[in-house]
């Protein structure tokens, strides 16, 4: 009873109702019934698909960082790029944060996520669960970090505007970083976080020992009755545990237990004003600065879309505009509604408010495309006076403003909203 219970109630993470989960037929989803966020996927179940695609990814990952992705040539002289160049091109003109920054988006993080994810799916698939809850949870707050995709498109934009200025081949590791970006976004839309976290088992070793599962109430002594208390959801894995337990380790994932997410509306409301402060110098001063014949031309986000626009390539216009402009100013803007919502405890379109909630948390991190494009860029162009691109002070404040938007996004307690016209 214990068991088909856990397995079906379950809390909303945007809305935060708790609900029965129905017994899902194949290639089937399930919605909550308030705010229409996917609990369950047509992916249920599913742990040999995702793993051999996750491996795959890894596998061709490794050419991909071996062999150069690109070459230009100019004027007789050429020069290569791999994976890694991006990241030292940018130490060497002394944007070591920027530097960083790339390196884990694109390098360190893929491979973490992606190894740890095929440890993590092979150990299931082999009968071992031992710390698994643990480094599952890891693997999934690394996602939104892990930006082998966006580098990718990064790459197709600086190749574009390269075409226009020098000659550009692709070369035998940007092939392969295309099928190792194919096989990982495979990988994750077979991959159902419920299969794995349904097929962890739970610690017994809380403070508060049995009843993490079933008994959402505690035991009042002097009246004896059971008074009905609330159910709490891990924020990490989703598991249902009675308020009780608030402050303590999840018995299945170890993140602490909180009604909500604690200081959420402080610490978000900090990070958005420091990401308005920094749109201003982000979109002011230069990202880039591109030297053709001795003549300097500098760029700023817009110029740079402009330049894109000048010479007929539209898609990627558009993409980068979206990327680069519209996105963080929804970001930024839809996070101060849905603050200044909440404050007011306004019962106001608040299905709209968490659907667009979970838009700008799924489309923050491509507003990075420019700095992966610069990145490029910046190691490919070096053809002393003849072409030429160094980054400028505008990207580091560009990608400050996306990193705390995405900071902001992920500190924010969405269930907050539906708490607040309620007087909680
Ligand atoms: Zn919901
Ligand atoms: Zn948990």
């Amino acid at each position: 009873m214990a068991t088909a219970e856990r397995q079906a109630r379950v809390a909303c993470p945007d809305c935060g109702l708790v609900q029965r989960l129905p017994a899902l037929r194949r290639r089937h989803s399930a919605e909550c019934g308030r705010c229409g966020r996917l609990l369950a996927g047509p992916a249920t179940g599913k742990v040999d698909a995702p793993l051999a695609l996750a491996l795959t990814a890894l596998l061709i990952l490794i050419p991909a960082t071996i062999e150069p992705l690109l070459s230009v040539a100019s004027h007789g002289a050429a020069r290569t790029c791999w994976l890694a160049s991006g990241i030292s091109g940018l130490w060497h003109e002394g944007f070591e944060p920027l530097a960083v920054i790339v390196g884990a988006f694109c390098l360190a993080f893929p491979y973490l996520y992606l190894a740890a994810l095929v440890a993590v799916l092979a150990a299931l698939r082999l009968g071992a669960r031992a710390h698994l809850g643990w480094t599952f949870r890891w693997i999934m707050r690394l996602r939104p970090w892990m930006m082998l995709e966006i580098f990718l498109v990064g790459c197709f934009v600086a190749y574009s505007r390269l075409r226009l200025v020098v000659g550009v081949d692709v070369l035998p590791g940007g092939w392969c970083l295309m099928a190792a970006t194919a096989a990982l976004l495979l990988a994750l839309t077979q991959l159902d976080e419920r299969t794995v976290w349904e097929a962890l088992p739970l610690r017994s070793t809380t403070p508060h020992g049995r009843g993490h599962i079933s008994r959402f109430g505690r035991w009042d002594r002097r009246k004896h009755v059971r008074v009905p208390g609330r159910a709490i959801a891990c924020t990490a894995c989703e598991l249902l545990v009675t308020d009780a337990q608030a402050g303590s380790a999840c018995p299945r994932c170890g993140a602490a237990l909180y009604h909500r997410k604690p200081y959420a509306f402080r610490i978000t409301a900090a990070l958005v004003a420091a990401g308005f402060l920094l749109y201003v110098p982000a979109n002011a001063l230069p990202i880039l600065t591109l030297v053709s014949f001795g003549h300097e031309q500098s760029n700023t986000i817009i110029t740079g879309v402009l330049e894109l626009m000048h010479n007929q390539l539209w898609p990627l216009a558009a993409i980068v505009f979206l990327a680069s402009i519209v996105v963080p100013l929804l970001k930024l803007c839809g996070l101060t509604w849905m603050l200044l919502a909440t404050l007011q405890r306004s019962p106001r379109r608040l299905v709209a408010r968490t659907r667009f909630f979970r838009f700008i948390d799924t489309v923050g991190s491509w507003s990075n495309i420019d700095v992966f494009v610069a990145s490029v860029l910046v190691a490919l162009l070096q053809f002393g006076a003849i072409a030429q691109a160094r980054a400028g002070a505008g990207l580091t404040a560009f990608a400050a403003v996306v990193i705390l938007t995405m900071f902001a996004t992920r500190t924010f307690d969405a269930r907050l909203m539906w708490d607040a016209p309620e007087g909680e």
